[in-house]
């Protein structure tokens, strides 16, 4: 998997538990099993992993929760004497498997550093610590009129540090972008210790701009203490409205005439299931505009062959958004990892979001099709969600057995859904596009980046050889 040095580990963890110890303070400083075991995994599960199932036989040696800034440097710098490896840990909510700790190690979990520390209404950002859960961003921000852009369904469990490292696109990416277009500056600790800090300013002429080592970077670069990330104003007015479509190409003509015309809705999201193909639309914003906005996208859904179908659909789709995440929650969220998996054996399914050029998205839906029909894996839904580049699919095998936990299971049928996987994502690679737009690449998507990276991916080496020399920060993503 890397060529990077492999780490071996040291024989006195007493010695090194002692040393974190003294760091963190003893209750910070996690070693029971219970604690190494929830903390070694993420929401990734091995089903979905299809290719790298040893990635699950190590656990972390142990786990540390530092308070601030100056504890995270300390953390990191012992482990680069001692040649540890260390994970950052956000909320552990990844889908990719980015927290697993392959080579063993420290799992720095920066949920201590959770606070607001600063709000400029004038330059519309916040300073906010790593750690933060979105959510509480969201109710630190209220009194103050504003919100963050980015609203994933993971709102109520995810970071801003862990949503910055993968680059997440929320339900509001189609107005604000993903996550990492919020990012003004960072403060990070690299992987000797030394803590940086970019400046909190829109734009620089004075060099390249250092966040974007950082963005969607996996930890792979150094732990995220903090974020000046861009707010938005709450919107003086919100219209939702639902367009429905005949079929999935002409939701698409619409979706790229109103993004050529520059209308921007905060969610765009043209889904196609099983109840029939909808856009879902919302615009935020200042009266006069979310009208204008509103008028003409009727319009333009019409001439595309679209009819309105009320904004109902669509305000009901709003008010559900992170349904899955408050489940998450409640039935996954710190529970032992057997447990969270054991669910999963037999619900035989990958969602899979690519990004392709524009005119090749229906291209590539089609041919994407053929393969999948071809293995008798069935598409039960299409989405274009955000942006008319941003293409998803979910994927179940036809005629699977839907039977909960192992008696589920059938290593052929995950064998042909692991191959059709592959097949659909590299070509999207094949045609100008990426494997994901979303999620990261974790240890699921490892053995497809080196052919999409091409020769790029010499250059993220020497980047990484560069900062990180004994390879401890989240060795085994990215590939490195
Ligand atoms: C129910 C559910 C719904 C989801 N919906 C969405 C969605 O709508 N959109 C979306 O994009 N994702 C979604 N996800 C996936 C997940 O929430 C995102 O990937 C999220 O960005 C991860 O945030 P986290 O804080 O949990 O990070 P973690 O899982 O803890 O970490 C993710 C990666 O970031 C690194 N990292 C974490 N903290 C730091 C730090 N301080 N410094 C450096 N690196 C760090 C980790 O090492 C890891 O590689 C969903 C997940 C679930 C379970």
């Amino acid at each position: 998997m890397s060529e990077l040095p492999h780490l071996s580990p040291p024989a006195d963890w007493p010695a090194i538990a002692d040393g974190l110890t003294q760091i963190v303070g003893p209750e910070h400083v996690l070693t029971d099993a219970a604690a190494i075991d929830r903390y070694s995994a993420d929401a990734l599960t091995p089903y979905r992993a299809y290719y790298a199932d040893a990635a699950f036989d190590r656990l972390a040696d142990v786990v540390v929760r530092p308070a601030d800034t100056a504890e995270v440097s300390r953390v990191v710098a012992l482990a680069q004497k001692r040649r540890i490896p260390v994970i950052p840990y956000g909320g552990g909510t990844g889908v990719m498997g980015g927290v697993l700790p392959v080579q063993g190690g420290i799992i720095l979990d920066v949920g201590r550093l959770n606070r607001l520390l600063r709000v400029d209404a004038a330059s519309l950002t916040a300073e906010v610590e790593a750690g933060m859960i979105l959510q509480d961003l969201y109710d630190a921000l209220q009194p103050h009129g504003l919100m963050p852009g980015h609203d994933p369904y993971s709102v109520p469990i995810a970071t801003v540090a862990g949503t910055i490292s993968t680059n997440g696109v929320g339900y509001r990416a189609a107005a604000f972008g993903p996550m990492g277009d919020q990012v003004v500056a960072l403060e990070v600790a690299l992987p000797d210790g030394r803590v940086i800090t970019t400046r909190a300013v829109p734009k620089a002429s004075t060099g390249p701009n250092l966040n974007h080592l950082f963005i969607g970077a996996e930890g792979v670069f150094g732990v995220i203490t903090r974020a000046t990330i861009r707010v938005f104003r709450q919107p003086e007015a919100t219209a939702y409205a639902t367009m429905e479509f005949a079929g999935f190409d002409d939701g698409f003509r619409a979706v790229t005439e109103m993004t050529a015309l520059g209308i921007r809705p905060a969610l765009l999201d043209l889904t196609e299931d099983s109840e029939g193909i909808l856009l879902h639309l919302l615009f935020e914003g200042y009266r006069e505009g979310v009208d204008a906005a509103l008028r003409r996208t009727v319009a333009i859904c019409d001439t595309a062959g679209g009819w309105d179908a009320g904004p109902e659909p669509t305000l009901a789709y709003w008010r559900h958004r992170h349904d899955s995440a408050l489940n998450y929650r409640q039935t996954a969220l710190g529970r032992p990892r057997a447990e969270r998996w054991e669910r999963q054996w037999g619900r035989t399914f990958d969602y899979l979001h690519m990004s392709l050029p524009a005119d090749r998205v229906l291209e590539y839906r089609r041919r994407a099709d053929l393969l999948l029909e071809a293995r008798g894996i069935q598409v039960v839904e299409y989405c274009l969600w955000s942006r008319p580049e941003f293409f998803s699919m979910l994927v179940v095998p036809s005629g699977s057995r839907r039977v909960a936990g192992r008696d589920g299971y059938d290593p052929e049928v995950r064998a042909n859904l692991a191959a059709g996987v592959d097949e659909v994502l590299t070509l999207a690679q094949d045609m100008g596009g990426i494997m994901e737009y979303c999620h990261g690449v974790g240890i699921k998507l490892n053995h497809l980046l080196g052919r999409e990276m091409g020769a790029s991916r010499e250059v993220l080496r020497n980047i990484k050889q560069a900062l990180d020399p004994a390879g401890i920060m989240n060795p085994g993503k990215l590939a490195l």
